[in-house]
C-alpha cells in the first residue's frame, strides 16, 4: 500500500508539472529567441471608413519556435512579463518597426504610422523615454509615425508613473491609444485625463454590436459619442462580419480593424493591400 501511495504521488506530481514544464522551456528559449532571429512582426491595417484609406497599422509579434512552431503572443508575452525580457522584446519591436517604416518610405514613399503594443511594465521604467528618443534618432524616424497602444487594465496600480510617461510621449508627438477599451474599471476617469489620442473599443463589444438583443450596440454607440465629445479618435477592433461592419458604419465609427478587412500580414503583403486600397479610391 505504501508503494502504491508513492506511485500515485509521482503520477500526480508529474501531471501537475506538465504545464509549468512547457512554461519553463519556453521561458528559457525566449532568452535566445531574439539573437536567433525567431521573432517576427505581422502588420494589421486599420481602415478609415469614410475614405477607405489605411492611415495606420498595428505591429503584432510572432515567435517562430524551432520545435513548437508559431507561438502566440498571448502565450509568450505574459511569460516575458515575468522578467526583464519584456523590456528587451518591446525594444526589439520598436527597432524593427523603425526599420520597416524606413523601408516602406524608401521603396514607395509611403509614410505609414505604426502602432506598437507596449507592456505596462515597460511604462514604469525610468529610462523608457530616453530609450525611445535614442532609437527614433538612431533610425531617423519621425515620432509622428509611431503610435503606442497601452491597455486599460495595465494602468492599474501604477497610475502616477504611467501618467508621467504618457505626458512625455505626448510632448514627443507620439500618438497614444487606450487599447481594449471597456474591459477595465476606471474607463471614464482615464479618458478625461487628456492623456490619450485614440480609443480602441474592445473586441468583446464588437462581437455583439449587430445583435439587437444585446446591450453592446448601446455601449459602442456611447463610447463613440464620448470619444467624439472628448476630441479623441475611435477605432473598433476585431470586426469580422458584414453585419458588424454595417452597424459600425451606422454608428459613425471612424476606423475599424479586423479579419473582415485583413488579418495581420507580412510587411510586403500589407504594402500590396495598401496599394490596392489606394487604387480603389
Ligand atoms: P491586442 O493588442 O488586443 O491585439 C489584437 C489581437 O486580436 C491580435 O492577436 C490580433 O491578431 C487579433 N485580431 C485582429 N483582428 C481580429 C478579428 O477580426 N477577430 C479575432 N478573433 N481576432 C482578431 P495576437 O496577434 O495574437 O496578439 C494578442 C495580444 O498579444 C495582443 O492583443 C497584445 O496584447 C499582445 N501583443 C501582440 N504583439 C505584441 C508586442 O509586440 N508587444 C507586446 N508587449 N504585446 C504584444
Ligand atoms: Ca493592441
Ligand atoms: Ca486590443
Ligand atoms: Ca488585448
Amino acid at each position: 500500500a505504501k508503494e502504491q501511495g508513492k506511485n500515485n504521488y509521482s503520477v500526480y506530481h508529474s501531471g501537475m508539472n506538465i504545464k509549468s514544464y512547457r512554461t519553463y522551456l519556453l521561458q528559457n528559449d525566449l532568452r535566445k529567441a531574439i539573437e536567433h532571429n525567431q521573432l517576427t512582426l505581422m502588420y494589421q491595417p486599420k481602415i478609415h471608413l469614410s475614405t477607405g484609406k489605411v492611415l495606420s497599422a498595428e505591429a503584432l509579434i510572432r515567435w517562430n519556435h524551432p520545435k513548437w512552431g508559431t507561438i502566440s503572443p498571448a502565450e509568450f508575452i505574459p511569460l516575458a512579463e515575468e522578467s526583464d525580457l519584456i523590456i528587451e522584446i518591446d525594444r526589439w519591436v520598436l527597432i524593427n518597426v523603425c526599420k520597416q517604416i524606413n523601408k516602406w518610405k524608401e521603396s514607395h514613399n509611403i509614410p505609414l504610422r505604426i502602432a506598437i503594443n507596449f507592456s505596462a511594465q515597460h511604462f514604469i521604467q525610468r529610462n523608457l523615454i530616453k530609450e525611445i528618443e535614442q532609437i527614433l534618432k538612431d533610425y531617423n524616424v519621425d515620432p509622428h509615425l509611431i503610435e503606442i497602444e497601452i491597455t486599460e487594465t495595465s494602468l492599474l496600480g501604477n497610475e502616477e508613473a504611467v501618467k508621467q510617461t504618457l505626458l512625455q510621449l505626448k510632448e514627443m508627438n507620439i500618438k497614444i491609444t487606450l487599447d481594449d477599451y471597456g474591459t477595465g474599471y476606471s474607463s471614464l476617469h482615464y479618458l478625461s485625463n487628456f492623456l490619450f489620442d485614440i480609443v480602441k473599443i474592445d473586441r468583446s463589444f464588437i462581437q455583439d454590436v449587430a445583435n439587437k438583443e444585446k446591450n453592446s450596440r448601446a455601449i459602442v454607440e456611447s463610447i463613440i459619442t464620448l470619444a467624439r465629445n472628448l476630441d479623441l479618435n475611435v477605432v473598433a477592433e476585431g470586426v469580422e462580419t458584414v453585419e458588424q461592419l454595417n452597424a459600425l458604419i451606422d454608428l459613425q465609427c471612424e476606423e475599424v480593424q479586423g479579419y473582415i478587412f485583413s488579418r495581420p500580414q507580412l510587411p510586403d503583403n500589407l504594402l500590396n493591400y495598401i496599394l490596392e486600397c489606394e487604387e480603389k479610391n
